[in-house]
């Protein structure tokens, strides 16, 4: 009887276990098909690329951070 109730632990640990990583490997899943969905584009400055939500147009350009947009393109 105590072999059971081990075996039993055991097994709600795995499961657990088990879950939890199905779980956040759906997230970094959708995490990965939006940013390929997303347009990415280059910063005029530093040539970094971000996606086109995040950065900073001005002028028909493309910048990371305000920073970078008020240094200009290099
Ligand atoms: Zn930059």
């Amino acid at each position: 009887m105590k072999y059971l109730l081990l075996i039993l632990i055991l097994a709600l640990i795995v499961w657990f276990l088990v879950r939890q990583r199905k779980s956040r490997g759906d997230r970094s899943g959708a995490e990965t098909r939006e940013r390929i969905a997303e347009n990415v584009v280059v910063c005029a400055h530093c040539r970094l690329r971000v996606p086109e939500s995040e950065s900073i147009e001005h002028e028909g350009r493309h910048y990371c951070c305000d920073e970078h947009r008020r240094l200009g393109p290099l």
